[in-house]
């Protein structure tokens, strides 16, 4: 059984990052990948930009219509019957 490594050395001895999600190796830099937790600690993110970014627009995108499916927006905006708060006197 091999354990597959997340990082490696390609030919030149630049640091390359394989990206969890499409399994593509990238240089280990911020250029490519987001870095994760405080930035002085060197940690990148385990996918690499373009598949962050994929993941996060679909994230939201799913959100937007679970919302959208639970009833109108703005609900808690409802108007107030007029005329309630004049009663005075
Ligand atoms: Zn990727």
């Amino acid at each position: 059984m091999t354990t597959e490594p997340k990082e490696r050395l390609d030919e030149d001895g630049n640091l390359e990052r394989r990206c969890s999600k499409c399994g593509d190796w990238w240089p280990a830099d911020r250029e490519f990948f987001y870095s994760s937790g405080p930035a002085e600690k060197g940690k990148l993110h385990s996918q690499c930009k373009a598949c962050y970014d994929a993941d996060r627009r679909e994230r939201r995108e799913k959100k937007a219509l679970q919302q959208t499916a639970s009833g109108p927006a703005g609900r808690h905006r409802q108007r107030r019957p007029t005329g309630w708060a004049v009663v005075a006197a």
